[in-house]
Protein backbone atom coordinates (compact mmCIF):
# COMPACT_ATOMS: atom_id res chain seq x y z
CA UNK A 1 0.00 0.00 0.00
CA UNK A 2 1.24 3.72 -0.90
CA UNK A 3 1.85 5.61 2.25
CA UNK A 4 -1.30 7.48 3.58
CA UNK A 5 -1.55 11.16 5.17
CA UNK A 6 -1.72 9.55 8.47
CA UNK A 7 1.33 7.44 8.15
CA UNK A 8 4.67 7.01 5.76
CA UNK A 9 4.43 3.57 6.60
CA UNK A 10 4.19 1.33 3.72
CA UNK A 11 4.64 -1.97 2.74
CA UNK A 12 6.89 -2.89 0.09
CA UNK A 13 5.81 -4.35 -3.34
CA UNK A 14 6.76 -8.33 -3.54
CA UNK A 15 9.43 -7.84 -5.77
CA UNK A 16 11.12 -5.61 -3.61
CA UNK A 17 11.08 -7.79 -0.65
CA UNK A 18 12.04 -10.92 -2.68
CA UNK A 19 15.31 -8.91 -4.13
CA UNK A 20 16.31 -8.11 -0.34
CA UNK A 21 15.31 -11.68 1.29
CA UNK A 22 17.43 -12.74 -1.66
CA UNK A 23 20.47 -11.57 -0.85
CA UNK A 24 20.45 -12.97 2.22
CA UNK A 25 20.42 -16.63 1.15
CA UNK A 26 22.63 -15.56 -2.31
CA UNK A 27 25.26 -13.56 -1.38
CA UNK A 28 27.71 -14.84 -4.52
CA UNK A 29 27.77 -17.91 -7.10
CA UNK A 30 29.14 -20.66 -4.90
CA UNK A 31 25.84 -19.81 -2.21
CA UNK A 32 23.72 -20.88 -5.76
CA UNK A 33 26.40 -23.96 -5.85
CA UNK A 34 25.86 -24.83 -2.26
CA UNK A 35 21.64 -24.75 -2.62
CA UNK A 36 21.54 -26.61 -5.61
CA UNK A 37 24.02 -29.12 -4.63
CA UNK A 38 22.33 -29.68 -1.86
CA UNK A 39 19.02 -30.10 -3.45
CA UNK A 40 20.62 -32.90 -5.35
CA UNK A 41 21.75 -34.54 -2.83
CA UNK A 42 18.64 -34.87 -1.21
CA UNK A 43 16.87 -35.84 -4.43
CA UNK A 44 19.17 -39.06 -3.61
CA UNK A 45 21.79 -38.61 -7.14
CA UNK A 46 24.60 -40.48 -7.43
CA UNK A 47 26.34 -38.02 -9.59
CA UNK A 48 26.39 -34.56 -9.51
CA UNK A 49 28.08 -32.54 -12.49
CA UNK A 50 28.92 -29.03 -11.43
CA UNK A 51 29.42 -26.78 -14.35
CA UNK A 52 30.84 -22.92 -13.70
CA UNK A 53 31.87 -19.89 -16.16
CA UNK A 54 33.58 -16.75 -15.02
CA UNK A 55 33.47 -18.00 -11.24
CA UNK A 56 29.76 -18.81 -11.57
CA UNK A 57 29.25 -14.99 -12.23
CA UNK A 58 28.04 -16.05 -16.07
CA UNK A 59 26.55 -19.25 -15.34
CA UNK A 60 26.02 -22.03 -12.63
CA UNK A 61 25.02 -25.58 -13.99
CA UNK A 62 24.35 -28.39 -11.57
CA UNK A 63 23.14 -31.74 -13.32
CA UNK A 64 22.23 -34.50 -11.19
CA UNK A 65 20.65 -38.07 -11.66
CA UNK A 66 18.49 -37.74 -8.84
CA UNK A 67 14.47 -38.63 -8.65
CA UNK A 68 13.70 -35.60 -10.75
CA UNK A 69 10.33 -33.63 -10.72
CA UNK A 70 7.11 -33.60 -12.98
CA UNK A 71 5.93 -30.34 -14.37
CA UNK A 72 3.66 -29.81 -11.46
CA UNK A 73 6.57 -30.15 -9.13
CA UNK A 74 8.54 -27.73 -11.19
CA UNK A 75 5.75 -25.48 -11.37
CA UNK A 76 5.52 -25.47 -7.19
CA UNK A 77 9.20 -25.45 -6.62
CA UNK A 78 10.01 -21.94 -7.78
CA UNK A 79 7.00 -20.94 -5.38
CA UNK A 80 7.64 -18.61 -2.20
CA UNK A 81 8.82 -21.74 0.82
CA UNK A 82 7.41 -24.15 -0.88
CA UNK A 83 9.09 -27.65 -0.27
CA UNK A 84 8.69 -31.59 -0.28
CA UNK A 85 10.73 -32.09 2.67
CA UNK A 86 8.71 -31.11 5.83
CA UNK A 87 5.39 -30.39 6.44
CA UNK A 88 5.88 -27.96 9.65
CA UNK A 89 7.38 -27.28 12.82
CA UNK A 90 7.41 -31.07 14.24
CA UNK A 91 9.76 -32.18 11.55
CA UNK A 92 12.10 -29.84 12.73
CA UNK A 93 11.48 -30.67 16.24
CA UNK A 94 12.28 -34.22 15.31
CA UNK A 95 15.05 -33.54 13.42
CA UNK A 96 15.25 -33.37 10.01
CA UNK A 97 17.66 -35.79 7.42
CA UNK A 98 17.14 -33.66 4.45
CA UNK A 99 19.89 -30.64 4.04
CA UNK A 100 17.36 -28.14 2.33
CA UNK A 101 13.43 -27.67 4.17
CA UNK A 102 13.33 -24.01 3.96
CA UNK A 103 11.93 -24.45 0.36
CA UNK A 104 13.36 -20.41 -0.31
CA UNK A 105 16.15 -21.68 -2.67
CA UNK A 106 14.87 -21.66 -6.22
CA UNK A 107 12.80 -19.05 -5.48
CA UNK A 108 14.97 -16.54 -4.50
CA UNK A 109 17.61 -17.63 -6.74
CA UNK A 110 15.69 -17.53 -9.41
CA UNK A 111 14.17 -13.47 -8.60
CA UNK A 112 17.74 -12.42 -9.06
CA UNK A 113 19.07 -14.85 -11.84
CA UNK A 114 17.76 -15.87 -14.99
CA UNK A 115 16.73 -19.75 -14.17
CA UNK A 116 16.06 -22.48 -16.27
CA UNK A 117 15.12 -25.94 -15.15
CA UNK A 118 14.99 -29.06 -16.60
CA UNK A 119 14.12 -32.19 -15.25
CA UNK A 120 12.22 -35.68 -15.78
CA UNK A 121 11.27 -38.17 -13.01
CA UNK A 122 12.94 -41.21 -12.18
CA UNK A 123 9.95 -43.81 -12.45
CA UNK A 124 7.59 -42.10 -14.77
CA UNK A 125 7.46 -42.32 -18.25
CA UNK A 126 6.82 -39.11 -20.70
CA UNK A 127 8.78 -36.68 -21.57
CA UNK A 128 10.85 -33.85 -19.17
CA UNK A 129 9.67 -30.67 -18.38
CA UNK A 130 11.87 -27.12 -18.93
CA UNK A 131 10.64 -24.02 -16.68
CA UNK A 132 12.29 -20.92 -17.42
CA UNK A 133 12.05 -18.17 -14.38
CA UNK A 134 13.70 -14.62 -14.52
CA UNK A 135 13.95 -12.55 -12.10
CA UNK A 136 11.06 -13.87 -10.16
CA UNK A 137 8.60 -14.66 -13.05
CA UNK A 138 7.91 -18.14 -15.04
CA UNK A 139 8.70 -17.38 -17.91
CA UNK A 140 7.75 -20.50 -19.70
CA UNK A 141 7.15 -24.12 -19.36
CA UNK A 142 7.64 -26.74 -22.05
CA UNK A 143 8.02 -29.66 -22.45
CA UNK A 144 11.50 -31.10 -23.61
CA UNK A 145 13.78 -34.32 -23.88
CA UNK A 146 16.07 -34.91 -21.19
CA UNK A 147 17.66 -37.63 -19.46
CA UNK A 148 16.27 -38.75 -16.09
CA UNK A 149 16.90 -36.49 -13.17
CA UNK A 150 17.35 -32.53 -13.00
CA UNK A 151 19.43 -29.54 -14.24
CA UNK A 152 18.99 -26.18 -12.99
CA UNK A 153 21.27 -23.60 -14.87
CA UNK A 154 21.40 -20.06 -12.91
CA UNK A 155 22.60 -17.75 -15.73
CA UNK A 156 23.69 -13.89 -15.19
CA UNK A 157 23.28 -13.82 -11.25
CA UNK A 158 22.03 -10.68 -9.83
CA UNK A 159 22.05 -8.81 -13.54
CA UNK A 160 18.46 -7.63 -11.73
CA UNK A 161 20.88 -6.01 -8.57
CA UNK A 162 23.54 -4.26 -9.56
CA UNK A 163 24.49 -2.85 -6.60
CA UNK A 164 25.05 -5.95 -5.51
CA UNK A 165 26.39 -7.42 -8.77
CA UNK A 166 29.13 -4.88 -8.20
CA UNK A 167 30.59 -6.60 -4.89
CA UNK A 168 31.27 -9.59 -6.72
CA UNK A 169 34.87 -10.11 -6.29
CA UNK A 170 37.34 -11.41 -8.97
CA UNK A 171 36.42 -14.42 -11.66
CA UNK A 172 39.11 -16.23 -9.45
CA UNK A 173 37.96 -15.33 -5.89
CA UNK A 174 34.58 -15.96 -6.77
CA UNK A 175 35.65 -19.98 -8.42
CA UNK A 176 37.57 -20.57 -5.34
CA UNK A 177 34.22 -19.94 -3.15
CA UNK A 178 32.43 -22.65 -5.26
CA UNK A 179 35.45 -24.85 -5.28
CA UNK A 180 35.31 -25.02 -1.45
CA UNK A 181 32.03 -25.38 -1.38
CA UNK A 182 31.88 -28.37 -4.10
CA UNK A 183 35.28 -30.06 -2.29
CA UNK A 184 33.27 -30.04 1.03
CA UNK A 185 29.98 -32.41 -0.39
CA UNK A 186 32.51 -34.13 -2.74
CA UNK A 187 34.07 -35.34 0.66
CA UNK A 188 31.74 -36.16 2.57
CA UNK A 189 29.48 -37.83 -0.38
CA UNK A 190 32.41 -40.43 -1.46
CA UNK A 191 29.72 -42.60 -2.78
CA UNK A 192 28.70 -39.75 -5.12
CA UNK A 193 30.28 -39.03 -8.13
CA UNK A 194 31.02 -35.35 -8.25
CA UNK A 195 32.35 -33.38 -10.45
CA UNK A 196 33.25 -29.59 -11.21
CA UNK A 197 34.61 -27.64 -14.55
CA UNK A 198 35.57 -24.59 -14.97
CA UNK A 199 34.98 -22.66 -18.02
CA UNK A 200 35.80 -25.64 -20.28
CA UNK A 201 38.62 -26.80 -17.62
CA UNK A 202 37.64 -30.11 -15.65
CA UNK A 203 39.24 -29.00 -12.09
CA UNK A 204 38.22 -32.67 -10.26
CA UNK A 205 35.86 -35.46 -10.28
CA UNK A 206 35.41 -38.30 -8.32
CA UNK A 207 34.98 -41.70 -8.43
CA UNK A 208 31.71 -42.32 -6.58
CA UNK A 209 33.04 -45.70 -5.48
CA UNK A 210 32.62 -44.68 -1.86
CA UNK A 211 35.70 -44.26 -0.65
CA UNK A 212 36.92 -41.10 1.34
CA UNK A 213 40.88 -41.96 0.60
CA UNK A 214 39.74 -42.17 -3.42
CA UNK A 215 37.95 -38.72 -2.82
CA UNK A 216 40.65 -37.31 -1.05
CA UNK A 217 43.11 -38.14 -3.95
CA UNK A 218 40.51 -36.73 -6.47
CA UNK A 219 39.88 -33.77 -4.73
CA UNK A 220 43.08 -32.64 -3.83
CA UNK A 221 46.30 -35.04 -5.62
CA UNK A 222 48.92 -37.72 -5.20
CA UNK A 223 50.70 -35.83 -2.72
CA UNK A 224 48.36 -35.37 -0.45
CA UNK A 225 46.18 -38.01 -0.33
CA UNK A 226 49.22 -40.15 0.63
CA UNK A 227 49.77 -38.22 3.30
CA UNK A 228 46.69 -39.05 5.00
CA UNK A 229 46.28 -41.16 8.01
CA UNK A 230 42.91 -42.23 9.31
CA UNK A 231 41.03 -40.90 12.31
CA UNK A 232 38.98 -43.26 13.93
CA UNK A 233 37.93 -42.77 17.84
CA UNK A 234 34.47 -43.24 19.84
CA UNK A 235 32.95 -44.53 23.01
CA UNK A 236 35.52 -45.58 24.95
CA UNK A 237 38.32 -44.21 23.29
CA UNK A 238 37.11 -40.85 23.94
CA UNK A 239 37.07 -38.10 26.68
CA UNK A 240 34.48 -37.34 27.91
CA UNK A 241 32.41 -35.16 25.98
CA UNK A 242 29.11 -34.52 23.71
CA UNK A 243 30.73 -35.83 20.22
CA UNK A 244 30.17 -39.71 19.98
CA UNK A 245 32.80 -40.40 17.59
CA UNK A 246 35.67 -38.54 15.58
CA UNK A 247 36.30 -39.94 12.24
CA UNK A 248 38.26 -39.52 8.74
CA UNK A 249 41.61 -38.69 7.74
CA UNK A 250 44.53 -36.07 8.68
CA UNK A 251 47.39 -35.81 6.76
CA UNK A 252 51.36 -36.03 7.97
CA UNK A 253 52.45 -32.62 9.90
CA UNK A 254 54.81 -31.92 7.19
CA UNK A 255 51.96 -31.39 4.11
CA UNK A 256 50.55 -28.75 5.35
CA UNK A 257 49.16 -25.25 3.72
CA UNK A 258 49.27 -21.53 4.85
CA UNK A 259 45.46 -21.97 5.19
CA UNK A 260 42.67 -23.09 7.21
CA UNK A 261 40.59 -23.75 4.05
CA UNK A 262 41.44 -27.62 3.79
CA UNK A 263 40.08 -28.33 7.63
CA UNK A 264 37.28 -29.62 5.99
CA UNK A 265 35.06 -30.70 9.40
CA UNK A 266 31.06 -31.87 9.51
CA UNK A 267 29.15 -32.40 12.28
CA UNK A 268 26.10 -34.82 11.72
CA UNK A 269 27.29 -34.93 8.19
CA UNK A 270 26.78 -31.31 7.28
CA UNK A 271 29.76 -29.19 6.74
CA UNK A 272 30.70 -26.74 9.16
CA UNK A 273 32.95 -24.55 10.93
CA UNK A 274 33.78 -24.40 14.63
CA UNK A 275 36.61 -22.88 16.40
CA UNK A 276 36.25 -25.87 18.74
CA UNK A 277 36.89 -28.30 16.48
CA UNK A 278 39.93 -26.48 14.75
CA UNK A 279 41.44 -25.56 17.77
CA UNK A 280 41.07 -29.17 18.93
CA UNK A 281 42.73 -30.22 15.78
CA UNK A 282 45.74 -28.15 15.99
CA UNK A 283 45.75 -28.85 19.31
CA UNK A 284 47.06 -32.45 18.87
CA UNK A 285 49.44 -31.30 15.80
CA UNK A 286 50.81 -28.94 18.73
CA UNK A 287 54.04 -27.37 17.87
CA UNK A 288 54.89 -30.16 14.84
CA UNK A 289 53.45 -27.47 12.41
CA UNK A 290 54.72 -24.01 11.46
CA UNK A 291 53.49 -20.68 13.02
CA UNK A 292 50.13 -20.19 10.51
CA UNK A 293 50.30 -23.43 8.71
CA UNK A 294 47.59 -26.07 8.68
CA UNK A 295 47.14 -29.72 8.03
CA UNK A 296 44.93 -31.02 5.46
CA UNK A 297 41.31 -32.50 7.52
CA UNK A 298 38.41 -34.27 6.20
CA UNK A 299 36.84 -35.00 10.27
CA UNK A 300 33.55 -36.20 10.53
CA UNK A 301 31.56 -35.40 14.00
CA UNK A 302 28.99 -37.11 15.61
CA UNK A 303 26.79 -35.25 17.70
CA UNK A 304 23.29 -36.78 19.53
CA UNK A 305 20.74 -35.18 17.36
CA UNK A 306 19.12 -32.68 19.93
CA UNK A 307 22.75 -31.60 20.21
CA UNK A 308 22.96 -28.99 17.42
CA UNK A 309 20.34 -27.11 16.04
CA UNK A 310 20.32 -27.28 12.57
CA UNK A 311 17.56 -24.38 11.99
CA UNK A 312 19.90 -22.10 11.42
CA UNK A 313 20.50 -19.31 9.24
CA UNK A 314 21.40 -21.02 5.65
CA UNK A 315 24.60 -18.99 5.23
CA UNK A 316 25.81 -19.62 8.55
CA UNK A 317 28.29 -22.51 9.07
CA UNK A 318 29.34 -22.15 12.30
CA UNK A 319 28.56 -24.03 15.06
CA UNK A 320 28.68 -23.84 18.83
CA UNK A 321 28.47 -26.45 21.14
CA UNK A 322 27.45 -26.48 24.86
CA UNK A 323 30.69 -27.23 26.07
CA UNK A 324 33.49 -26.17 23.77
CA UNK A 325 36.37 -27.01 26.36
CA UNK A 326 34.94 -30.82 25.80
CA UNK A 327 34.59 -31.13 21.99
CA UNK A 328 38.13 -29.35 22.08
CA UNK A 329 39.68 -32.31 24.09
CA UNK A 330 38.03 -34.59 22.47
CA UNK A 331 38.74 -33.89 19.13
CA UNK A 332 42.03 -33.14 20.60
CA UNK A 333 42.47 -36.63 21.93
CA UNK A 334 41.12 -38.44 18.69
CA UNK A 335 43.46 -36.82 16.12
CA UNK A 336 46.64 -36.99 18.76
CA UNK A 337 45.84 -40.80 18.86
CA UNK A 338 46.06 -41.38 15.37
CA UNK A 339 49.46 -39.25 14.89
CA UNK A 340 50.76 -41.30 17.92
CA UNK A 341 49.91 -43.86 16.39
CA UNK A 342 51.76 -43.47 13.25
CA UNK A 343 55.22 -42.21 15.07
CA UNK A 344 54.27 -38.52 13.75
CA UNK A 345 54.70 -36.46 16.70
CA UNK A 346 57.71 -35.85 18.22
CA UNK A 347 57.20 -36.91 22.40
CA UNK A 348 55.64 -34.36 23.97
CA UNK A 349 55.03 -33.86 27.94
CA UNK A 350 51.81 -35.37 29.13
CA UNK A 351 49.14 -32.60 29.81
CA UNK A 352 47.29 -32.49 33.06
P1 LIG B 1 14.11 -26.96 -0.12
O1 LIG B 1 15.37 -27.65 -0.60
O2 LIG B 1 14.36 -26.24 1.17
O3 LIG B 1 12.93 -27.85 -0.08
P2 LIG B 1 14.26 -25.49 -2.62
O4 LIG B 1 13.73 -24.19 -3.06
O5 LIG B 1 15.74 -25.68 -2.68
O6 LIG B 1 13.73 -25.78 -1.16
O7 LIG B 1 13.57 -26.62 -3.51
C1 LIG B 1 12.15 -26.71 -3.54
C2 LIG B 1 11.70 -28.12 -3.86
O8 LIG B 1 12.02 -28.42 -5.23
C3 LIG B 1 12.37 -29.21 -3.05
O9 LIG B 1 11.72 -29.42 -1.81
C4 LIG B 1 12.28 -30.41 -3.98
O10 LIG B 1 11.03 -31.04 -3.84
C5 LIG B 1 12.36 -29.80 -5.36
N1 LIG B 1 13.73 -29.88 -5.93
C6 LIG B 1 14.63 -28.89 -5.96
N2 LIG B 1 15.79 -29.29 -6.55
C7 LIG B 1 15.59 -30.58 -6.93
C8 LIG B 1 16.40 -31.57 -7.59
N3 LIG B 1 17.66 -31.30 -7.98
N4 LIG B 1 15.85 -32.79 -7.81
C9 LIG B 1 14.57 -33.06 -7.43
N5 LIG B 1 13.76 -32.19 -6.79
C10 LIG B 1 14.25 -30.95 -6.54
MG1 LIG C 1 17.05 -26.65 -1.25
Amino acid sequence: QPPTDETEIHQLDEDTVARIAAGEVVERPASAVKELVENSLDAGASSIDVTVEAGGTDLVRVADDGHGMTEADLRAAVRQHTTSKISGLDDLESGVATLGFRGEALHTIGSVSRLTIQSRPQDGDGAGTELVYEGGTVESVSPTGCPAGTTVEVADLFYNTPARRKFLKTTATEFAHVNRVVTRYALANPEVAVSLTHDGREVFSTTGQGDLQAAVLAVYGREVASAMIPVDADGEELPPGPLESVAGLVSHPETNRASREYLATYVNDRAVTSDALREGIMGAYGTQLGGDRYPFVVLFHEVPGDAVDVNVHPRKREVRFDDDDAVRRQVDSAVESALLEHGLLRSRAPRG
